[in-house]
């Protein structure tokens, strides 16, 4: 009956958790998936899209943000954001208390946070022809002409964010920090990781993470708590992957974001495949499977490994992880398994899968 199944399941997961290697972590975004993964058996979270976080009413507030034409205003956007950070992230570290807990900074496509350049022009277009002056909507719609990206996906995102937008990941870092010397109070024990996205190379990374640490400078001499955490990067650009021996040298941990790897190695975008020629590709036999979803091992794969080996020759001992979604499927699992990444990380449901596979590939090869 039921109990038996569950028992059977139990003594089939406690037999490949025995026997594997790799931890598994689950990309968990809210204290909610956090607990879920908890339940599902995650070691920890490694990935939490802070974008995820400024949906619904706070969308406006980076998209201000963005647009802001002053320091003061972007400042006050900022004063804005922190407490609302903060508070996810006492709540998420509270859940995984004692588990690590990969933090990323924010990483969306730049589009996803302007209005609608269409819907904005028309409603200037009506105004002047009543013969109004809508002055707001006319510097939005200038600044949203000025940041307007062909190609958002290889334009304003991830680290470059943090570059352009002054104060951006400081109030990112700052929120994450003092949520972490928060739970250190209430006697807890915070694991955090921070880590920056899409870095291409090594100087781009080093000037994001001088900024953190002087936070945490900060944040330390503020709260009195001696905070420990970790700066490293995510690997999803071949740039990246190429030049891992010099990111190693600044970089505590390394992420495999397979997701933009699979993307950029390929030069084809994530976002239109399907419509464009996936399809017929999938139909000719030109993929099996799409390499979005099965790890392309002689490409992508490829770009892993030398990375894994690059960066290990630089920094004996650097700790590395998958956190795109190949993270959780069984055939990619297996060849992390084979060029030695710590730990998967995917989705809380695929966190058992993962573990069994996790534990097969123990076996020998696949
Ligand atoms: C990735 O690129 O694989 C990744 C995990 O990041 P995202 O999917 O958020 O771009
Ligand atoms: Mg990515």
């Amino acid at each position: 009956d039921a109990d038996d199944l569950v028992k059977a399941v139990d003594r089939i997961m406690k037999h490949a958790d025995g026997r594997r290697r790799m931890s598994v972590r689950a990309n968990a975004d809210t204290a909610e998936d956090a607990a879920r993964a908890r339940r599902f058996g995650a070691q920890g979270i490694g990935l939490c899209r802070t974008e995820h976080m400024f949906l619904g009413e706070r969308r406006q507030l980076v998209e201000q943000l963005i647009l802001a034409d002053t320091d003061e205003e972007q400042e006050r956007e900022l004063a804005e954001l922190l407490p609302l950070q903060r508070a996810d992230f006492v709540e998420l570290l509270e859940q995984m208390d004692g588990l690590p807990v990969t933090i990323r900074l924010l990483d969306p496509p730049l589009h996803e946070f302007l209005p609608d350049i269409t819907e904005l022009s028309v409603r200037v277009a009506v105004a002047e022809a009543r013969g109004e002056k809508r002055e707001g909507d006319l510097r939005m719609l200038q600044a949203v002409h000025r940041l307007h990206e062909q190609n958002p996906m290889l334009g304003l995102r991830g680290v470059r964010l943090g570059v352009v937008i002054p104060g951006l990941f400081e109030m990112q870092s700052r929120a994450i920090l003092e949520a972490a010397a928060e739970r250190i109070k209430a006697g807890g024990v915070p694991r955090v990781e921070i880590m920056v996205p899409l870095v291409a190379n090594v100087q781009e990374f080093e000037t994001v993470k001088q900024d953190i640490i002087q936070v945490a400078r900060d944040v330390r001499s503020e709260t009195g708590v001696h905070l420990e955490f970790l700066v490293g990067t995510m690997i999803e650009l071949p740039r990246a992957a190429l030049t891992a021996d010099q990111i190693a040298e600044a970089a505590e941990f390394f992420s495999f974001g397979t997701n933009d790897l699979t993307q950029t190695t390929w030069g084809f975008s994530r976002d239109d495949v399907e419509a464009a020629f996936f399809s017929a590709y999938l139909e000719k036999g030109i993929f099996g499977v799409s390499p979005f979803e099965s790890l392309d091992v002689e490409g992508v794969g490829e770009l892993v490994r030398i990375a894994a080996e690059k960066g290990r020759s630089h920094r004996p001992g650097l700790k590395l992880g998958i956190c795109g979604e190949h993270g959780g499927d069984p055939d990619s699992v297996h060849f992390f398994e084979r060029v030695g990444l710590d730990y998967v990380s995917c989705s809380p449901f695929r966190v058992p899968v993962a573990r069994l596979e996790a534990g097969r590939s123990m076996t020998g090869p696949r």
